[in-house]
């Protein structure tokens, strides 16, 4: 059994992309050319954005999000407790400061009441610069962006969307990466959207801006090309071989990938709602169920499960152990007397089961028998 099952798409697959992957061989094109023009504008139209400029990870996508948006030294950037350290590492190379925000208890995401008592401290103290909110949609939730837009515009913050996990998730109405300025995606193999290596992308509706990502992405190239280089730059690009295998796995995702991942979410939720938190999806939303994640009664029952779990050979993840404020490298980000009581309570009780679109019902009874077994 495995936790995300790529052989199992990859065998659905195999014929469109083995027939892709040759074909780029036979081309020579490996970096830039026409699979990764078709799969920009093909995402681009999916997730109703102007522009779509593809890269060589999220987190390179992040961080081009960062320098577009000129956070530096004296910058506060906001960002939920409970993510990957991508969502603001970059930000903190560039010498900005983390300022981490509680998540709601249903959602998991970024909590807008703790947001704005975030940004009010900040602005209290008069010592950093409010400058950017990363919002997560976490775990391949969406986030509540009516509220989140409010306080960016209140503030006037510049709104970056990390959707990494939510590629495919919708919120009233709208894709996922159609929030904020910008927003950015991963595909590393494992997110809903994955390819057979690295690879992101970042997307903007701002004709400006998506021609200084261009730009920053091949070395601060100019009008002239990658030699007349009109300012400090990165190599950031998808791989052509990349782009020719995302290409089925985005119409597998739209096709059928996305209304799999709710029945198998929905399998779930019936058999766990009497006896676990369930995940919450907000009205008018749907998650792409990027993990499912159950929340036991306590640390010691997570535990217990966890550990039948792996008695079993059932693979099981926790996303994630540590709240960002205390991991050891964020130790000295200012916290301005937040408890991060909900993102304390949720990772001392997450633990996430296999989840993927090519799940069985029988090996799925199979993980709910062993969970229910462990209580
Ligand atoms: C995976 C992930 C990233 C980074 O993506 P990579 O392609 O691995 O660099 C960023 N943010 C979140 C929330 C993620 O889950």
């Amino acid at each position: 059994m495995q936790f995300i099952d790529l052989k199992a798409q990859y065998r659905a697959l195999k014929a469109e992309i083995d027939a892709n992957i040759q074909a780029v061989l036979d081309s020579s094109v490996y970096i830039g050319g026409p699979y990764v023009k078709e799969l920009e504008q093909k995402l681009a139209a999916f997730v109703g954005r102007k522009h779509c400029i593809t890269c060589a990870n999220g987190t390179d996508a992040l961080q081009i999000a960062y320098m577009v948006a000129g956070v530096g030294a004296g910058d506060a950037v906001f960002c939920p407790d409970m993510t990957f350290i991508s969502s603001t590492e970059p930000a903190n190379m560039f010498g900005a400061t983390s300022v981490f925000c509680d998540i709601t208890p249903d959602t998991y995401c970024i909590s807008p009441s703790s947001l704005e008592r975030q940004i009010q401290a900040v602005l209290a103290e008069g010592k950093l610069t409010p400058k950017v909110v990363v919002a997560v949609d976490i775990l391949g939730n969406p986030c509540d962006y009516d509220a989140i837009n409010a306080i960016c515009e209140k503030y006037n913050l510049l709104l970056i969307e990390d959707a990494a996990q939510s590629f495919g998730a919708d919120y009233h109405g709208k894709k996922a990466c159609a929030f904020g300025k910008i927003a950015t995606t991963s595909f590393f193999p494992a997110k809903p959207l994955g390819c057979y290596g690295d690879g992101g992308a970042i997307f903007t509706d701002d004709d400006q801006m998506a021609d200084l990502i261009r730009s920053i992405c091949v070395h601060g190239k100019g009008p002239g090309g990658k030699y007349d280089n009109i300012r400090v730059g990165v190599n950031s690009r998808l791989d052509a071989i990349q782009a020719a295998i995302l290409l089925p796995k985005f119409h597998a995702l739209t096709e059928r990938e996305i209304d799999a991942r709710q029945t198998v979410a929905k399998r779930y939720n019936d058999a766990f709602a009497s006896h676990f938190t369930v995940p919450y999806v907000a009205e008018n939303c749907v998650s792409v169920w990027a993990q499912y994640a159950l929340l036991a009664a306590d640390t010691a029952q997570r535990d217990k499960i966890v550990a039948h779990l792996n008695e079993k050979s059932i693979p099981n993840m926790i996303y994630y152990p540590t709240p960002q404020h205390a991991l050891p490298v964020f130790r000295e980000e200012p916290r301005y007397g937040e408890t991060f009581q909900h993102a304390n309570d949720y990772c001392a009780r997450t633990f996430s089961l296999p989840m993927h679109p090519y799940m069985e019902p029988q090996e799925q009874e199979q993980i709910i028998a062993a969970v229910l077994e462990a209580l």
